[in-house]
């Protein structure tokens, strides 16, 4: 048998259809990394170049078979290159490979059928060839993957004199553009054999790659796992299945169980009295059984020293070197169950402060829905739960307040500042409430407002009575008409208008004659009733905006408005005659005259005050007394 062309190619597709079904293997007992799907489609394209250049001398379609041969032996090399870098986790040459691959195709087309020249071809054949090579070999040698590198480094360096051996073969044909078959068939040979050493050694160093690659992986893994198993902070213990048998704790299960490691290896958690209830145990295993793993399930766990401590559990059955294991991790929440129940009474205090306050209280959120209204707001504004969750307080606007109040309210409490005023609230039937209200802005941890409490309280009653105080302070309890203070106050400011509005006005002052006679004679109720019946017949003298107060004991001060001098003493002296027609009578039917002398006067815009007018009407008072009383004397 002779070394020939179609033998070599024939060794070379053997050889490459072993290389597929050893990465076929490979694939089956090592884990599966980005790239190596190409890497088997290269050794594929490889078998496929080699059979079809076998092929050739035995068919009809020699020259067919040779192209596509060529053109296998291309997308071998392409995917050689793309499988290289993503294996070692470099980014695909995208740009480069399309770019080749156009020259590839362009040349290989124009010089098989529109140009034909063999030489031509070969040297476009060769060329690419070169350049992906010396492109495969920078990858090789240029990736991170450091526990692939020998492997990879001996695959860089034959790259180099595959690619040196295709330039020397494109360069020898460009300038000896021979036919000389023998010169052709000698680089065809050496193509081959070449490419046969090539295909050995990137198969073994692609063995060695891939084995070194998932060892060190693993290795990391364990590692990695080791030093999780020791530095978590939570209980991780691992157990055999079926057995149950735990092969391995961490520090923490011994800190938390009070079992040290020796203790614990080669028991089950039955033989460690671990679960308080079997029932814990038998939901687990249900779980575990059913899932395959198990989250955050919580049960209850015994100490060393019986202590009972409240846990989550989660676990993974997992398979290790043909056995079966459970991982387990254990986190103790005894202290977050504590925190929790501390809460909860805390929040149901909290809960019933709110539910049986007599305050009242409405939380709101910011966008302005209540969120929260307690039984006494309900009860007191007339409203179900229902009716005002989700409502703006706008419900219960009177109307009372104006838009500054409401608006130094909302400036306030936006500006995370409490607000506390009276305010006059509306409720369901209408009708208007006074009550206290104190509004908190709710902050959370970074200061931003999250709700707004409202805390009520009725002060309906307060009012009520500060409001009757407030009129009797200023009201004479016997006859209901303005007490001394309160005409001096008022007269006084009814004054400056006057004198602002340039208005007519005359002060009167009037008193009972001979007052303290009856007094005396029919005593001190009559005397009441006698105040009283000639308080109401002034009161009919007043109009509009004048005013009487009784300043004294039976002596009584007026400003009137607005009538001209004469009217007014006709008025006066009308009034003396009607107090004096007046039909007074004691309990035996006998008339008790009552009579009255007033002192008039008129206001001087420009000159007078109160207390001049108030003088000048005494001394006329005065007058009218000296004159006979029951009479009207004028100063003006
Ligand atoms: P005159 O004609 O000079 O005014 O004599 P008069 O007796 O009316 O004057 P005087 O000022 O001496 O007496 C007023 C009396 O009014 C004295 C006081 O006991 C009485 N008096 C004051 N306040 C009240 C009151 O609220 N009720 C009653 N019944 N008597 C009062
Ligand atoms: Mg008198
Ligand atoms: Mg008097």
């Amino acid at each position: 048998m002779i070394l020939d062309i179609p033998t070599i190619a024939v060794v070379y597709f053997y050889i490459s259809f072993i290389q597929v079904l050893i990465m076929l293997f490979v694939f089956r007992i090592i884990k599966i990394y980005p790239g190596m799907n190409y890497l088997l489609f290269s050794c594929i394209f490889s078998a496929v170049c080699g059979l079809l250049y076998a092929y050739q001398y035995i068919s009809h379609y020699g020259n067919l078979l040779v192209f596509f041969s060529n053109i296998s032996f291309y997308f071998s090399i392409l995917a050689l290159n793309i499988g290289f870098s993503r294996f070692l986790d470099l980014p695909v040459a995208r740009k480069k490979l399309l770019l080749l691959s156009i020259l590839f195709f362009a040349g290989y087309f124009w010089f098989s059928f529109l140009y034909e020249n063999k030489s031509y071809r070969i040297v476009v054949f060769c060329l690419i060839f070169a350049i992906v090579s010396f492109h495969n070999g920078k990858i090789l040698s240029s990736h991170a993957i450091d526990s692939v590198r020998p492997a990879t480094r001996l695959i860089a360096a034959a790259c180099v004199p595959y690619g040196t051996f295709f330039v020397i073969r494109a360069l020898l044909t460009f300038f000896n553009e021979t036919r000389n078959y023998n010169f052709s068939s000698f680089f065809s040979f050496m193509s081959y054999f070449l490419s046969i050493a090539g295909i050995l050694l990137w198969t073994y160093c692609f063995i060695v790659m891939t084995v070194q690659r998932e060892h060190a992986d693993r290795t990391y893994a364990e590692e990695r796992f080791g030093l999780i198993f020791k530095t978590i902070p939570d209980t991780v213990f691992i157990s055999e299945l079926p057995t149950g048998k735990i092969i391995d704790v961490n520090e923490t299960y011994t800190l938390l169980t009070g079992y040290t490691k020796e203790e614990s290896l080669g028991k089950t958690t039955l033989d460690l009295e671990f679960w308080k209830t079997l029932s814990d145990r038998d939901r687990f295993f249900d779980i575990i059984n059913k899932n395959g793993s198990c989250k955050n399930l919580e049960i209850t766990i015994l100490t060393k020293e019986r202590k009972e401590l409240n846990a989550l559990i989660s676990s993974q059955i997992t398979r290790f070197q043909n056995s079966t294991y459970i991982i387990s991790v254990i986190r103790d929440i005894t202290s977050n169950k504590e925190l929790r129940q501390k809460l909860k009474k805390s929040e149901d205090t909290f809960q019933a402060i709110m539910e049986q306050s007599p305050m009242s209280f409405i939380l709101t959120s910011t966008s302005g829905k209540i969120e929260y209204a307690n039984p006494t707001f309900l009860r007191l504004m007339g409203y179900e739960l229902e009716e005002v969750l989700g409502k703006n307080p706008r419900i219960l606007k009177s109307g009372y307040h104006n838009r500054e109040f409401y608006h130094t309210l909302w400036n306030t409490i936006l500006s995370g500042k409490q607000w506390s005023s009276e305010i006059v609230n509306k409720k369901k039937n209408g009708d208007f409430i006074w009550e206290h209200i104190i509004l908190t802005p709710i902050l959370n941890e970074d200061g931003e407002i999250v709700q707004f409490l409202s805390t009520l309280e009725d002060i309906s009653d307060r009012k009520k009575t500060e409001q009757e105080l407030k009129i009797q302070a200023r009201t004479d309890m016997l006859t209901g008409i303005m007490n001394r203070r309160s005409f001096l106050e008022t007269a006084h400011k009814r004054l400056l208008t006057i004198k602002e509005h340039g208005q007519k006005a005359a002060f009167l002052m009037i008193d009972i004659d001979r007052f303290k006679s009856i007094n005396d004679s029919f005593g001190h109720n009559i005397g009441d009733r006698a105040i009283c019946m000639v308080t109401e017949e002034c009161q009919k003298f007043m109009k509009g905006q004048d005013l009487l107060g009784r300043i004294g004991g039976e002596e009584f001060a007026a400003l009137v408005l607005g009538f001209s001098e004469g009217e007014i003493v006709a008025a006066a002296e009308l009034l003396c005659k009607r107090i004096e027609e007046l039909e007074f009578y004691t309990e035996n039917k006998e008339r008790i005259p009552l009579r009255i002398s007033v002192g008039v006067t008129f206001f001087h815009l420009d000159t007078d005050t109160l207390e001049s007018l108030m003088e000048r009407s005494d001394v006329a008072l005065y007058q009218a007394k000296n004159a006979g009383r029951n009479q009207i004397s004028v100063i003006n």
